[in-house]
């Protein structure tokens, strides 16, 4: 193995503007953390610190009225040292270069420590899909599709739904691909409908997967999850499935929230009728149960668990202290600012890192991709206990590597997925 050097690490690769977002800065400064602890190899850190490609697209699109509007996307890749890249798609008015290379930095972490075959990617495009018809965001992700179709592919790179997107959404994008190479590919993106070789438990994977680290945590802690006093912010596809499913196993869910409106009651909230009620009007203003509260009043609700599963930074040094529980599970990316951590770890408030919480989502993702290479389903029975099995798995690794080395559980989850996938490129070597 060589002993590689860069000659001016911070020349290497400098970030531009549209790289220097709040988000990317949280994802460089763990990892450069970390990488100090491991004493990682100077070419393993080279490998790893910045993304290996990232493409910018910017394309027209004829809206509904007939007046062409320019977008612009992106696809970014971290790295391709254990397979081929995975990540999702997200269409919001916030995408940027450097919120996909974080993401696509984390979603390298999540696969390596649920030891899949993948390195990380992110996309989306810059566009707010609440003010776009179906038809538009149909033409939108067509044309992103066919932008991006160089850098895809069942063994390049596998898209799949984040926020703003979907079953749908990854249904066209499928269609695009397979079109452009003149047969269907579906193992070119997952979290497709059902039909079109998705699974039908995607949807539910990544709220499902906080679930069982939920569980594996508090076992860990010796508490049952049915005595906990849970608050869920967010319910969208992560959160509303928490909320429910926690509600099944007993815990009291004493608040909720969305963009729209938050809601709490100590005594325990009807989730049934919150599902009833979003399912009706697409969101939870309105709803009639509970005290209706602030969102910055639902994070500091008295509670034992806090799961922040809707957007990034959302427990920061501002808030930190008000912060009212004993467990945070992060069901979003990077709800949490490292300021922020530092002051909950001082209170004593342990954080189940989002690689390790919401890992379920591309462990489900995994599966589809595998069956549809293969051309083979497993049953939902199996789906679930395979999940199940490796989310509480890399929570006991997770855990055995914080106790082990003293040090909280983000940098437990970090290392080991670091270590893996920087031991990893060291195998490969530096080409050429
Ligand atoms: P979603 O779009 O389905 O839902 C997001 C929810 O958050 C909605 O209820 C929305 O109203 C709410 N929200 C948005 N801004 C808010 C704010 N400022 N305050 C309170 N609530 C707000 O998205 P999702 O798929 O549930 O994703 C949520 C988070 O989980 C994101 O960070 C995403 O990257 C992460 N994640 C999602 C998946 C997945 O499979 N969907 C997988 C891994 C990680």
């Amino acid at each position: 193995m060589s002993e590689a050097t860069i000659a001016d690490p911070s020349a290497a690769a400098g970030p531009p503007a549209e790289w220097s977002g709040g988000l990317y800065r949280v994802a460089a400064t763990q990892f450069e953390r970390v990488a100090d602890l491991l004493r990682l190899e100077p070419a393993a850190r080279a490998q790893l610190r910045v993304p290996r490609r990232g493409l910018t697209v910017n394309f027209p699109v004829v809206m509904d009225d007939g007046i062409v509007r320019e977008f612009t996307g992106y696809r970014v890749q971290h790295t391709l040292t254990l397979g081929p890249t995975k990540g999702g798609l997200r269409f919001s008015p916030t995408v940027s270069y450097g919120e996909c290379a974080a993401l696509a930095m984390w979603m390298t972490w999540k696969c390596a420590l649920l030891g899949l075959p993948f390195g990380g990617a992110k996309g989306g495009v810059r566009c707010d899909p609440a003010q776009l018809s179906a038809a538009e965001l149909e033409r939108i992700t067509r044309r992103y599709t066919a932008e991006i179709a160089p850098a895809i592919g069942p063994d390049r790179d596998i898209p799949a739904p984040d926020m703003g997107t979907g079953e749908r959404e990854m249904g066209w994008l499928y269609d695009t691909y397979s079109q452009g190479v003149g047969f269907s590919v579906p193992a070119v993106v997952t979290g497709k409908p059902p039909l079109l070789g998705g699974l039908k438990a995607r949807k539910a994977a990544t709220g499902r997967g906080v679930v069982h680290v939920f569980e594996a945590a508090l076992k860990r802690l010796g508490d049952e999850v049915g005595d906990q006093r849970v608050v869920v912010q967010g319910f969208g596809n992560v959160g509303r499935v928490v909320a429910v499913e926690l509600r099944r196993l007993g815990a009291t869910i004493v608040g909720v929230g969305d963009a729209s409106a938050a809601f709490v009651d100590p005594d325990g909230l009807d989730v049934d009728e919150l599902e009833r009620w979003h399912d009706q009007h697409g969101e939870l203003a309105g709803y009639p149960g509970g005290r209706r509260e602030s969102g910055a009043a639902l994070l500091r609700e008295d509670c034992d668990v806090l799961v922040p599963a809707a957007v990034e930074s959302q427990l920061t040094a501002e808030n930190a202290s008000a912060i009212s529980c004993r467990l945070v599970v992060e069901g979003a990316n990077g709800p949490t600012t490292p300021a922020a951590e530092a002051i909950l770890a001082e209170r004593g408030i342990q954080v189940v890192p989002d690689i390790l919480a919401n890992a379920g989502g591309v462990t489900a993702s995994y599966f589809e991709w595998v069956q549809d290479h293969q051309r083979y389903s497993w049953d939902d029975e199996q789906l679930r206990a395979r999940l199940r099995g490796m989310l509480q798995g890399a929570t006991d690794e997770v855990w055995d590597a914080a106790e082990r080395h003293g040090v909280d559980l983000r940098t437990a989850a970090l290392s080991t997925a670091i270590e893996r996938v920087g031991t990893a490129g060291l195998q490969r070597g530096v080409y050429p």
